[in-house]
């Protein structure tokens, strides 16, 4: 049983546990230090009500991970990388990312006192640096191509004792199985027929896959959702070798997409979910910008603010409804991956209206908007 530094036995208490005691078994540890934990993973399934009667699905949910300890999922994979790291003996860790990973890295560097490089590149807007800078990061903006860095990256790593946690490293698509693990307990081990994921590196939406995976050989459930890998139209190189029955996924030489998040053009794990994928009737959708905007609205007219790209399944879910894909009597799980706050630049794409008046005029201007 595991004890804390407070003497409490936590096992079999849900409120007390941090996601790697929880799923301990699943982890390649052989034992686990909680330290490390900012309490990330055990977000909300949130079942959605005008959306899902809107688009006539019985069941649409949102799997909230912008309740996350740096409002995105990247958490779940930050924390047993950096538990891998201290276990191998490292004191310096680093990330290459365009934002949420960096941040999350940073702040989980902090916890663990550890020397944290973010390596970002130029692109990402200045909003999203402070926030990595706050934790006490050395934060480099790296001019060059932004897939050429990731494995420059592990090379500099290796020579100089420092454990990258990338985006699609083993040890953070294991951190991302927990998505899958907590939606199975959520539905009582029963699973829903899509689970859709907005995608970039591919990292987590391996993670997910081999987290339904693992239930099923546990026998802890029967069937594995349809998975759906959601990217941006102006950066989908899976998508596009998905639907043009390429072997291999081809650079996208111009990605446009105001997802900033989901525009690797060349990513690492792309071919291994263009496989998984194939092999267990997934799909792949892609949304525009336009139409990923309209969602990231409509998904904050329900009460749940997401960056444009945890969106974009919200999108794909309407295109999969309108080809009759997705059929009205089905559940689907969209991932809500990260949190609106992030970027509240973009909201100027909105045409979002801020009314001003005097103390005196304000009785009538609330009667002149009744409605
Ligand atoms: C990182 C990230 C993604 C993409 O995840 P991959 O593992 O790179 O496919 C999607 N949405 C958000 C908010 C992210 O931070």
């Amino acid at each position: 049983m595991a004890m804390t530094e407070w003497g409490t036995i936590v096992d079999g208490n849900p409120l007390r546990q941090t996601i790697l005691e929880r799923y301990a078994d699943f982890f390649p540890f052989d034992a686990i230090d909680s330290n490390v934990s900012l309490y990330e993973g055990f977000t909300p399934l949130v079942p959605s009500r005008r959306l899902a009667s809107r688009l006539a699905v019985n069941n649409i949910f949102f799997k909230n991970e912008t309740e996350n300890p740096t409002w995105s999922f990247k958490d779940r994979g930050t924390v047993v990388g950096v538990h891998h790291a201290l276990s191998l003996g490292y004191r310096r860790i680093g990330t290459v990312s365009s934002g949420n990973m960096a941040v999350s890295v940073a702040a989980y560097g902090a916890r663990a006192g550890l020397k944290t490089y973010a390596l970002v590149s130029t692109s990402i807007p200045l909003e999203k640096l402070n926030p990595i800078a706050v934790y006490g990061a050395v934060v480099i903006q790296v001019e060059g191509d932004y897939g050429d860095l990731y494995f420059r990256s592990i090379e500099i790593g290796k020579r100089k004792g420092i454990y990258f946690i990338n985006s699609d490293v083993p040890l953070r698509v294991e951190g991302s199985k927990t998505i899958a693990f907590e939606i199975c307990e959520q539905m009582n081990f029963g699973v829903p027929d899509f689970v859709i994921v907005p995608t970039s590196s591919g990292g987590n939406i391996r993670g997910i896959i081999k987290g339904f995976e693992e239930f099923r050989r546990c026998g802890l459930i029967s069937d594995i959702p349809t998975m759906v890998c959601a990217q941006a139209a102006g950066c989908a190189p899976i998508h596009d070798a998905y639907i043009n029955n390429e072997d291999m996924i081809s650079r996208v030489e111009y990605p446009q997409t105001i997802a900033h998040a989901i525009e690797n053009p060349y990513p690492p794990s792309g071919n291994e979910v263009l496989r998984k994928l194939r092999e267990g009737g997934g799909l792949c959708v892609a949304v525009t910008d336009d139409e990923m905007l309209q969602a990231q609205k409509e998904l904050a007219c329900e009460g749940i603010f997401g960056q444009p790209k945890a969106a974009v399944p919200l999108a794909a879910v309407k295109k999969l409804r309108e080809r009759d894909i997705i059929a009205h009597d089905d559940t689907v799980v969209c991932i809500v991956t990260g949190g609106g706050l992030k970027y509240t630049a973009v909201c100027e794409r909105h045409d979002l209206i801020v009314r001003s008046c005097s103390l005196m005029g304000l009785e009538m201007l609330i009667s002149q908007l009744w409605d």
